[in-house]
């Protein structure tokens, strides 16, 4: 693969000298090159965050404040919130910003106990237990629960720290095509019959692996048609909901609440609080004996230091809030207003002929950009005009689908939302990505 990017860049020179060879430090760097001297679109330096969803970027040059359309603070909560942060403040005197132990030694304070409590009822599940990192969540959690002799089926566009998971727990990892729920049961005959008992199989453990929403596609998992197959051939249910708990659902429980799938029919429930709750870490949602178990035989629970009790008191108090427990209404407005935010945004980018991947109801809204020296064109204009947006390129996406990925918040105004938008449909027309007609404006 490394080869065969070396060979395009030099063709897409003549095309676009000046941003390609920006991309190809870029590139480069994706295969741990130095990338020190590249005046490149992905390295700027935030200065701060502000409530309203914008953010300060440092850059060589200047300093400029601009609109946040890349964050995955999907709730607005990764702010100064006038219920969270009084409560983040107090456990930052009581705990410390750290706990300096292992949870076996010292480090289970009363918030990370109250936090596993708030989790596993929130997500419907008996039990929870927390990691401080998402990415090790998956990572260190796949290895303990399926080893040689085990079967994981993984959708192909699941995340790299499932990837890495599932590789580093050495059993044999299959894929199957993306969301394709006819595929997967393409897959799972080839080494199961239906209804054979789990005792009968040539494989100790069988785990189906999908994420709740893909983050770089938008789309929603067909949970209802996977879950089906799963229970027909016996196998467990793994659910990534990093880009889908709190985000949506009536009550913002995630995709099982949205599709109407009941959540007993998901064995392993992840999730990260990096988006919805504005904080840090992750968790596995699932039976009390399963919990259990991770807990004393995970290395990342057993030897890691355990979450910071300023971000645990965060998510604990995001929930509450989504919940309504603060006593007001704001969670389910906020809950609301990612909807809304995200369903029109979709909408405005498809009328005006942009070429937009996912669902309805998902905040995460892909703009595909193809040709990967259109990036950093892209992202540049859009950044000149205070728009912030995030693309991605190769090797998170194949080589020619490269893509902007907007993520919406319920702290978005209209205002933002429509400002962004006559940016963007400027810089679309710039660099040539209203790949359809546009529908003709209602006067
Ligand atoms: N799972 C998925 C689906 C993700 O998109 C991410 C990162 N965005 C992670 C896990 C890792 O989570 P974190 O960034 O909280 O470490």
């Amino acid at each position: 693969q490394a080869s065969n990017l070396q060979g395009y860049a030099p063709i897409c020179l003549g095309l676009e000298d000046f941003y390609i060879r920006r991309l190809y430090l870029r590139i480069q760097d994706c295969f741990g090159r130095p990338i020190a001297s590249a005046p490149d679109a992905w390295f700027d330096v935030v200065e701060r965050y502000s409530n309203d969803n914008n953010k300060t970027l440092k850059r060589t040059t200047k300093t400029s404040r601009c609109l946040n359309l890349g964050s995955y603070n999907y709730l607005g909560f990764a702010a100064s919130d006038e219920y969270c942060t009084p409560r983040v403040i107090e456990s930052l005197r009581r705990f410390s910003p750290s706990t300096c132990s292992a949870r076996v030694d010292g480090g289970t304070t009363t918030l990370h106990t109250e936090l596993e409590e708030c989790v596993a009822k929130f997500v419907q599940k008996p039990a929870a237990v927390v990691f401080g990192m998402g990415y090790v969540t998956n990572s260190a959690i796949l290895p303990v629960l399926i080893g040689k002799g085990g079967l994981i089926i993984s959708d192909s566009l699941n995340h790299n720290s499932i990837v890495n998971g599932a590789r580093g727990s050495g059993a044999t990892v299959q894929v199957f095509q993306h969301n394709t729920p006819s595929h997967l049961e393409k897959v799972l005959r080839e080494h199961i019959a239906e209804g054979q008992p789990r005792t009968h199989r040539p494989w100790k453990k069988i785990i189906v692996i999908v994420e709740g929403i893909y983050s770089m596609e938008g789309e929603l998992c067909k949970l209802p048609e996977i879950v089906a197959i799963c229970k027909k051939y016996k196998v467990y249910v793994y659910l990534d909901e990093a880009h889908s708990i709190g985000a949506v659902g009536k009550s913002g429980r995630g995709v099982c609440e949205l599709l109407g799938v009941d959540t007993a029919d998901v064995d392993i429930m992840m999730g990260t609080f990096t988006k919805s709750f504005g904080s840090c870490g992750g968790y596995i949602a699932g039976s009390r004996k399963l919990i259990q178990y991770l807990k004393y035989t995970c290395p990342a629970h057993l030897y890691a230091t355990s979450i910071s009790p300023p971000a645990a008191q965060q998510i604990i108090s995001a929930v509450k809030v989504i919940l309504g427990e603060d006593g007001t209404s704001r969670g389910a407005q906020k809950l609301a207003r990612i909807r809304e935010n995200s369903n029109f945004f979709r909408s405005e980018l498809q009328k005006m002929g942009f070429e937009v991947l996912g669902d309805n109801d998902s905040p995460v809204m892909p703009i595909m950009l193809y040709n990967p020296a259109k990036i950093p064109a892209f992202s540049r204009k859009c950044l000149n005009q205070n728009v912030a947006v995030v693309t991605v390129a190769f090797p998170a996406t194949p080589l020619l689908l490269a893509r902007a990925r907007i993520c919406i918040s319920a702290s978005h105004t209209k205002e933002d939302l429509i400002q962004s938008l006559e940016v963007i449909s400027r810089v679309g027309d710039m660099v040539g990505i209203k790949y359809f007609p546009a529908e003709p404006k209602k006067q």
